[in-house]
Parts: C-alpha cells; sequence; structure tokens
C-alpha cells in the first residue's frame, strides 16, 4: 500500500487518487491500443479521440457557448501574459488591468512590452486584502480588453463576482480557480488557465476565446501562439502536449462523476467554510483577506509568533499534511485546497490547527 499524504501545494497540485489509478491502469496500454497515450502520434485516431473527449466534456462541464474555441496549448499561464496582447490588441493600444496582487503584477509587466497598460483599479494600497469594488474602477473605452486575476493564488483573493465591463472584452486568468464553479463563458472574451491547480499536470494551458477575437495577432506573433492559427488547426498546429490533455480528460470525468461544477462549488465552500470558520476570530491565526472576498482555493495564514513557524512546518510534515508554507513573498502558511483535497484533508489541518494552538497558544 502506498501512503498518499494531504497535499495543500499551491501547483502542481494534489490530484483525484481514482485519476491517478486510472492513468496508472492505463499506463502501458491505453483501451487495446497497445502503447500508452505518450507513445501515441497526436493525429492518430486514438489520440484524436481523448482530445476530442476532453473538449466536449470542457465543453458541457462549463456550458462553453457553440461561438467559442476551446484550445490546449502550451506556455502557462505567463507564456499567456504575453500571448493574449500578441493576439487581442486589434489595432488598440492600451490594456485595462486591475490589480489585485503578485499574479496582476506579473501580467502588468509583461502586457507592458506589447502596448500602453491602464490599471484600472488597484488593492495594492490595501496590501491585496480585497477585491477593488467595481464602483471604483477607471475604465478607458478604447482599451483592447479589461484583464483581471479571478484568483490570486498567493494573496489568497478571489472574485465572487463577474465585473460587468460594457463592450469592452472581459480577459480573466483564472488558472487557480478554473473548473472550480460554475461561470457564466458569455461574460468572458478570452479565459485562460494553466492546468496544474485544479485540472490536471503542468504542461497544457486552456484558453477558451471568443470567435470574433479571432484573426488579428500582430504580425510578430509566433505560429504556435496564434490564436487564429491554432483553432483552425484544433490546436493541432504543433504537437500539443498529448499526456497532459489525456490526463485533463481523466480529471474532466471525475468532475462529471462528482456532480459537475455546482457540486465542486459546494465541496469547495464546505471546506474553505471549515477552515475560514476556524480562523475567524483566532488569536493565534489570522487570514487578513477581507471576508468577501476569501479564496475558496488558496487560504493563507500566518501564525501570530512567526518564530513558531518551522514547529508547525515540521509537526504538519509529521502528521502527513504537506506544503503548507506560504508563498516567501509573504511569509506564513497557504493551504491550497483546489476541487482534488478532500473534506477529510481539511479536516485533519483543522484538527492539527486546533491541537498546535493548544500546545502553543
Ligand atoms: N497566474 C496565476 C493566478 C497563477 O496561480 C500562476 C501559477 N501559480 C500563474 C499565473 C503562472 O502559471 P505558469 O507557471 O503555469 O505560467
Amino acid at each position: 500500500m502506498t501512503q498518499r499524504v494531504f497535499n495543500f501545494s499551491p501547483g502542481p497540485a494534489t490530484l483525484p487518487e481514482e485519476v491517478l489509478r486510472r492513468a496508472a491502469q492505463e499506463m502501458l496500454d491505453w483501451h487495446g491500443s497497445g502503447m500508452s497515450v505518450m507513445e501515441m502520434s497526436h493525429r492518430g485516431k486514438e489520440f484524436v479521440a481523448i482530445h476530442a473527449h476532453a473538449e466536449r466534456l470542457l465543453r458541457d462541464l462549463l456550458g462553453v457557448p457553440e461561438h467559442y474555441k476551446v484550445l490546449f496549448l502550451q506556455g502557462g499561464a505567463i507564456g499567456e501574459n504575453a500571448i493574449v496582447p500578441m493576439n487581442l490588441l486589434r489595432g488598440h493600444a492600451s490594456v485595462d488591468i486591475v490589480d489585485t496582487g503578485e499574479w496582476s503584477l506579473k501580467t502588468i509587466q509583461e502586457t507592458r512590452k506589447y502596448a500602453h497598460v491602464n490599471i484600472a483599479a488597484s488593492s495594492a494600497a490595501k496590501r491585496y486584502t480585497c477585491i477593488p469594488p467595481r464602483q471604483g474602477w477607471r475604465l478607458d473605452p478604447d482599451a483592447a480588453y479589461v484583464h483581471i486575476c479571478s484568483n490570486e493564488t498567493i494573496g489568497g483573493v478571489q472574485y465572487h463576482f463577474t465585473p460587468d465591463v460594457g463592450a469592452v472584452p472581459l480577459v480573466a486568468d483564472m488558472s487557480s480557480d478554473f473548473m472550480s464553479r460554475p461561470i457564466d463563458v458569455s461574460k468572458f472574451g478570452l479565459i485562460y488557465a494553466g492546468a496544474q491547480k485544479n485540472l490536471g499536470p503542468a504542461g497544457v494551458t486552456i484558453v477558451i476565446v471568443r470567435e470574433d477575437l479571432l484573426g488579428h495577432a500582430l504580425p510578430i506573433t509566433p505560429s504556435a501562439f496564434d490564436y487564429g492559427l491554432q483553432a483552425q488547426a484544433d490546436s493541432m498546429l504543433n504537437t500539443p502536449p498529448t499526456w497532459a490533455i489525456y490526463m485533463v480528460g481523466l480529471v474532466l470525468d471525475w468532475i462529471q462523476d462528482q456532480g459537475g461544477l455546482a457540486a465542486m462549488e459546494r465541496r469547495n465552500k464546505e471546506k474553505a467554510g471549515l477552515l475560514y470558520q476556524y480562523l475567524e476570530g483566532n488569536r493565534f491565526y489570522a487570514n487578513p483577506v477581507a471576508p468577501a472576498d476569501r479564496s475558496l482555493m488558496n487560504v493563507p495564514f500566518t501564525l501570530r509568533d512567526p518564530a513558531l513557524d518551522d514547529a508547525f512546518l515540521k509537526g504538519a510534515q509529521a502528521a502527513g499534511l504537506v506544503q503548507l508554507k506560504g508563498h516567501r513573498s509573504v511569509g506564513g502558511m497557504r493551504a491550497s485546497i483546489y476541487n482534488a483535497m478532500s473534506l477529510e484533508g481539511v479536516s485533519a489541518l483543522v484538527a492539527y490547527m486546533k491541537g498546535f494552538e493548544a500546545r502553543h497558544g
């Protein structure tokens, strides 16, 4: 028997055990093909079916309208920070970005290589502990698009509303909350997400893009990152990350078996609720985020006395609770509790935190 830990890593993150077992079962001989998915031609009928299955399920579970393309690309979300402006400027000079933390800042830096950036709103003055209220955003009607990060993985701040930005396309980096809850895709011009948190292994980036935004890439855009060309080629302009796409398909099967995105959201609320309820008003641990904007995916918290951090982490590790160290930029702890983290895992964490508080508080 292998002993699996409760892995609170922010990404690559824990995957459902059922998915890993199925991948193991199918590893040497996928469905009688006599080969592993890793060994298949991406143009062969087996992989074409795997790819089509993943796309179909993603469309069904998320309710992606027909006039949106779903692309499976490479380059990660950091790649998209450059690829999005290269494709979406469409003759506009400027991009509106809402700054809610570290990942927004990365997007701002990268976008500046291609366009003027207008920071439409920022929670920097509030130490990134909230989402700036929509009423205060200063949007430019001539912007190419408005960019948000739906869940700041490091700060633990999440949008619990979809901002109305009028006719300008809304673009969202959903890397750390994609497929964790239902969303109305039609409110977005483009959504992108790396797979390695809620959806599978690192290596594939999902892009959902409204068709009218395709076909305007800057001439310097690498062909592999031209959404229009990739859409025409069914994401096979270059060799796609076949194994990662297969794994995403297995995770989507699992999400469907669990009851789809509404069920995922219920579970995620229940798990995050357990942790936040315990942190609320606690004098030993603290979470700085405004209650209305707390992330259901990443829960950062600090110990009253940072000198106890090492002891906390060592004890957690010994109890089978791993990867709880906060990001180096903010310190403290962070529990990432994506779709595949069980309620049992979060309960075990809360029990450990209570015990540690009792011993050191
Ligand atoms: N955006 C967000 C919100 C993220 O959480 C991450 C990864 N932690 C990234 C972008 C960067 O993703 P990648 O490393 O896959 O490029």
